[in-house]
């Protein structure tokens, strides 16, 4: 019987959709459920219809049977949607694991952490849950695969210990955890697959022909050839695994492998898929990673270069400068020493004969003593420009700085100045020039007596440090202003009206030509403290004869 509206169906106008007593042809049983036909909640047609179809058994034939299919159909949609619906909620939660793991990977620039937390994130239960898994990588220079990181156990029961202690732990808190680790830990399966290296040329190797794929694939024993299987298990025993090609838009970066040797559970396809979402995501990120350390390693090696480079240039400088310097010298030498000789020798002859009371006297000693200055300067620049030998012998710091201030002990008395000492215990020894290391005292304790013109103390200590012997001289004078700070070693450089700013350079100059280097520490009407840093030397069977 044909069912048809008398007159059109105001709902129908509205949802643009076809009423179901129109959309039904005559005789006319629906193969599916149409979109577009539309059959209202309250709609009394409908309503009559199906009591006319179930409430009586005489009721038309066609008609029933079309209810009874629409109902069907119905149901049918219904279980489609709740499929839907389960299928949609694991899609959800995938995601939201891929995420957890992705934004993870962002956090770190260490390659083995972010290679470790997606392999977790492949292992844990908690997450895709395979029993093992390791990523390889193709090396910088594209020669060969290599076995770069691997999660997985030794054994069974290895694997059923790892599996009780870490259901307790979420998988935010194993990647909290693999974040904090330093250096990165890791287990029997790793230190196998770290030592796997494979020729890129090897084309017969199933793990090179895989780089080469777009696609997932799983391998199954008994289902590959037997020399096939063979090679694998060289590697690592197996049933089945699944290989993923980490690809992004080049060729690929390397390769995801995952089983389930210890389970044996099957890998079904939809964990593949799963899997190869999270291949997918995390390629990109890893393809960063390996710049970014690729990057800072570059870097490095460019700073080294650059510290050579500035080292270099400084070396030349100096060594320019000290040419100069020594030419200026020899000259000056040359020029003035012969003169300077001759007046200082006529200076103290004459000092010798005059007669005491002589007006001329006063005047002859100011000749000398400036005569002597200038002789002292002249030889300290000859001392500097040269490019000494140093008499280096094992030597007691201690000793040595004793020995030198004993020396210096009328300066300081007749300066007002008190002398505290505080020498280490230990054996402190280092290769030391013996005259060149008072002359570095006398410059620098000279120094300070200067500064405290009104009297003051000066304080000596010894120590040890590592690889260094230190002595530290300080006083508590006038300090050094914040603008002389950075000028003081350089030659030349003088606050005294009288002074040759040759001292302090030419300490430096020989604390480094020891291997060592001199520190600083002052501020203006605080005092000045030196440290001198001496290489250590620790006697050795083979340096004990020197
Ligand atoms: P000079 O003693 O001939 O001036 P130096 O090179 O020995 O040459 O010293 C350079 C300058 O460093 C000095 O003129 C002085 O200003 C400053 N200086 C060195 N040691 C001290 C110190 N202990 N306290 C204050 N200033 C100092």
């Amino acid at each position: 019987m044909a069912v048809s509206l008398k007159t059109p169906c105001t709902q129908e106008q509205m949802s643009g959709k076809i009423c179901w007593l129109n959309g039904f042809a005559e005789d006319h049983i629906p193969t599916e459920l149409q979109d577009d036909i539309l059959i209202c909640k309250d709609c009394p047609t409908f309503k009559e219809t199906i009591n006319r179809a179930f409430g009586r058994r005489t009721a038309d034939q066609t008609l029933g049977r079309t209810i009874a299919r629409l109902l069907m159909l119905v149901s049918e949609r219904t279980y489609r949607l709740q499929e839907t619906s389960i299928e949609l909620k694991s899609k959800v939660e995938e995601l939201a694991l891929i995420k957890t793991i992705t934004e993870a990977v962002v956090k770190t620039t260490d390659i083995h952490k972010a290679l470790k937390i997606i392999l977790t994130g492949v292992t844990s239960g908690r997450a895709f849950g395979f029993n093992r898994a390791g990523i390889f990588l193709v090396d910088e220079r594209h020669e060969y695969l290599l076995g770069k990181h691997a999660v997985g156990p030794k054994n069974k029961q290895e694997a059923l210990e790892i599996w009780n202690r870490l259901t307790a732990t979420s998988l935010n808190q194993q990647i909290e955890n693999i974040l904090d680790e330093s250096p990165v830990e890791t287990d029997y399966l790793h230190k196998r697959v770290e030592k796997i290296k494979i020729p890129l040329t090897d084309e017969a190797n199933i793990f090179i022909r895989a780089l080469a794929e777009e696609n997932p694939r799983i391998f199954r024993k008994g289902l590959i050839p037997s020399e096939l299987e063979n090679t694998i298990r060289a590697y690592f025993d197996f049933n089945e695994f699944v290989i993923i090609p980490l690809k992004a838009e080049g060729p690929s970066l390397g390769l995801l492998v995952a089983d389930n040797y210890y389970s044996g559970q099957p890998i079904t396809e939809s964990t593949i898929d799963a899997l190869y979402t999270l291949a997918v995501a995390c390629t990109t990120l890893l393809e960063n990673t390996l710049l970014h350390s690729q990057l800072s390693l570059r870097l490095k090696e460019l700073e080294q270069v650059n510290r050579l480079l500035r080292e270099n240039q400084n070396y030349l400088i100096r060594t320019e400068r000290l040419a100069d310097i020594g030419k200026l010298a020899t000259t000056v030498a040359h020029e003035f020493r012969t003169p300077l000789v001759t007046i200082g020798g006529f200076a103290r002859r004459m000092l010798r004969t005059i007669k005491p009371g002589n007006s001329g006297g006063r005047e002859l000693k100011i000749i000398a003593s400036e005569v002597d200055r200038l002789e002292m300067i002249t030889g300290e620049l000859l001392e500097y420009s040269r490019q000494v030998k140093l008499d280096l012998k094992p030597r007691n710091l201690n000793d040595l700085v004793r020995h030198s201030l004993d020396l210096m002990e009328g300066q300081l008395t007749s300066g007002g100045i008190k002398l505290k000492t505080k020498f280490s215990r230990d054996n402190i020894y280092s290769r030391l020039d013996d005259r060149r290391f008072s002359q570095v005292i006398f410059n620098i304790v000279g120094n300070a007596i200067e500064a405290m013109n009104r009297g003051g103390m000066l304080t000596v200590s010894t120590r040890l440090d590592n690889d260094f012997v230190i002595l530290e001289i300080s006083d508590n004078g006038c300090g050094i202003d914040v603008d002389d700070k950075s000028q003081l070693f350089n030659l030349f450089f003088t606050t005294k009206s009288r002074g040759s700013g040759l001292g302090l350079p030419i300490s430096k100059k020989i604390v480094e030509d020891h291997g060592g280097y001199i520190k600083l520490e002052s501020s203006a009407g605080e005092g000045a403290c030196f440290s001198l840093f001496f290489p250590r030397f620790i006697e050795t069977k083979e340096n004990a004869a020197e």
